[in-house]
């Protein structure tokens, strides 16, 4: 069975010397804690910092970049490239809601940068979810939330060949649960996973959508982790908040670990 993949997406929260302590936290523990995929998100600035501190690698952790551009150089102020990132990270976040919001990212800026990174040999971790909740209480879904869910993953990915839909990761993030007190609930969580795999089947035939491995990002914590990670359909989690707390995000793993 595959591993679960944790993904700690520090946004902009730490300074420095808080990544420092953090990482430092990180690295001691998780040596002990196998069973588990391990990403870590830090802001861009301390991407290099980290990763130099964090000295000799563990072969279940590995780092991400919040974001990259498509371009590999220009003049693009402010921005960073996934040409430029190509030999520190292994994975990097792309079309996170906050970068759509934000950033005013769509569908198609968010496809480049899915391609920059496979071009590049970076994972992209495509997140995709919508604004509010689209399935009511009788399980009837909202068409046009859910069209807008499926374009955000089909024009997202497409036109990925194929044989690079395997090093694709899908963050499924519901934006009504980002930053708040509660996950949505497992069942949700499931049937939009279901459905985004059947959307991914029908374009490449169920083989190699499979290989796509789904996670689920939305106020996740240490006390709501494993009544999501238990199931088989759900291959990790991104995790925002709790990630910056290193007794929560150590448990998250420890739970990643034993869900295998
Ligand atoms: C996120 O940043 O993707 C996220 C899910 O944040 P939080 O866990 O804080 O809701």
């Amino acid at each position: 069975m595959t591993r679960k993949l944790i993904v700690g997406n520090w946004k902009m929260y730490p300074t420095l010397a808080d990544s420092l302590v953090l990482a430092a936290s990180f690295k001691k523990s998780l040596e002990d804690i196998n069973g588990v995929e391990v990403v870590l998100a830090p802001p861009t600035a301390w991407l290099v910092p980290v990763i130099e501190a964090w000295r000799h690698p563990l072969p279940h952790v590995s780092f991400a970049a919040q974001n990259v551009w498509s371009d590999d150089q220009g003049a693009y102020t402010g921005e960073t490239s996934a040409y430029l990132l190509k030999n520190i990270i292994d994975y990097a976040i792309v079309g996170h809601s906050e970068r759509r919001r934000y950033g005013g990212e769509d569908n198609d800026l968010v496809h480049q940068k899915v391609q920059a990174c496979l071009k590049w040999g970076i994972k992209p971790i495509l997140c995709v979810g919508e604004p509010k909740k689209m399935i009511d209480a009788e399980g009837r879904i909202d068409s046009y939330l859910w069209q807008k869910v499926a374009e955000q993953l089909l024009e997202g990915i497409a036109p990925v060949k194929a044989d690079q839909l395997s090093k694709v990761t899908v963050a499924y993030e519901p934006i009504w649960e980002i930053g708040t007190t509660t996950a949505a609930e497992p069942e949700y969580i499931l049937q939009v996973i279901a459905k985004l795999k059947e959307k991914l089947a029908e374009k490449y035939g169920a083989a190699t959508a499979g290989m796509v491995r789904f996670l689920y990002g939305g106020s996740v914590t240490a006390d709501n982790a494993s009544g999501i990670l238990r199931y088989s359909d759900v291959g990790g989690l991104l995790v925002g908040g709790a990630s910056v707390k290193a007794k929560d995000f150590l448990q998250i793993c420890r739970l990643a670990a034993k869900s295998v």
